[in-house]
C-alpha cells in the first residue's frame, strides 16, 4: 500500500445557496474513496476574483489524507463539481462549486490538466487564511510559511469569517 499524502482542497461557491453548497461539498469530500477526512476550516466570505458583477463567494479549505494519485483526485473533484451542476459560462464567473487542488503533500505537478501547488495559492487570502487556520505550522514546497503569508496578504482584511451556527 502506498503512503498517503496530506492534500488541501480549496472550495468556493457563489450561486444557489453558497453556504449549503460548501457544506455539502465538505460532506462529499469526507466520502471520497481511499481518502480520510482530517479537518475543514471555518467558512469565509470573499469578494469575487475577476468580474465584480457577481455575488460574493463563500470559501473554505479541507485537509484530507489520500492514497488517490493527483490526477485521480482531480477526477473526483471534477465529478463533484459536475454533481453540483456547475456550468462554466465565463472564466472566473459565478459557479455553484469550484474545487481546487491546492497542495498534494510537498509534490510539484506540472501537467496540462493539473498544476500543483495551485499557481494562485499564495496570492489569495481566501485560500491562505483558511489554510493557516488548519495548519499554522505549514511550510509550502517553495519554503514559504503559511503563517507569514497570512499576515502579509494585503487583501486579508477584506475576508470575513462566517459565524459558526452548526
Ligand atoms: P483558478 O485556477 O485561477 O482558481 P478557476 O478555478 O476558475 O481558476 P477552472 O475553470 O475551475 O479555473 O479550472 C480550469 C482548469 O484548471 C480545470 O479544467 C483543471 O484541469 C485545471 N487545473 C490545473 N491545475 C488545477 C488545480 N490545482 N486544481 C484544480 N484544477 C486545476
Ligand atoms: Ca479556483
Ligand atoms: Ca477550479
Amino acid at each position: 500500500m502506498t503512503t498517503p499524502y496530506d492534500v488541501y482542497i480549496g472550495i468556493g461557491s457563489n450561486l444557489d445557496d453558497p453556504v449549503a453548497q460548501v457544506r455539502q461539498a465538505l460532506a462529499e469530500l469526507s466520502r471520497l474513496p481511499l481518502t480520510q477526512y482530517i479537518a475543514a476550516s471555518r467558512l469565509y466570505r470573499s469578494r469575487p476574483v475577476g468580474p465584480q458583477n457577481q455575488p460574493d463567494f463563500i470559501n473554505a479549505v479541507a485537509l484530507l489524507r489520500t492514497r488517490l494519485s493527483p490526477l485521480a483526485l482531480l477526477d473526483q473533484l471534477q465529478a463533484l463539481e459536475q454533481r453540483h451542476r456547475r456550468v462554466r459560462r465565463q472564466h472566473w464567473g459565478p459557479r455553484t462549486l469550484d474545487l481546487d487542488l491546492l497542495l498534494y503533500g510537498s509534490e510539484k505537478v506540472q501537467l496540462p490538466r493539473l498544476c500543483v501547488p495551485h499557481p494562485e495559492l499564495q496570492a489569495r487570502a481566501f485560500v491562505v487564511l483558511p489554510m493557516a487556520e488548519l495548519a499554522p505550522q505549514l511550510t509550502l514546497p517553495d519554503g514559504a510559511e503559511i503563517a507569514t503569508l497570512a499576515m502579509t496578504l494585503a487583501d486579508a482584511n477584506a475576508l470575513e469569517v462566517l459565524p459558526d451556527y452548526t
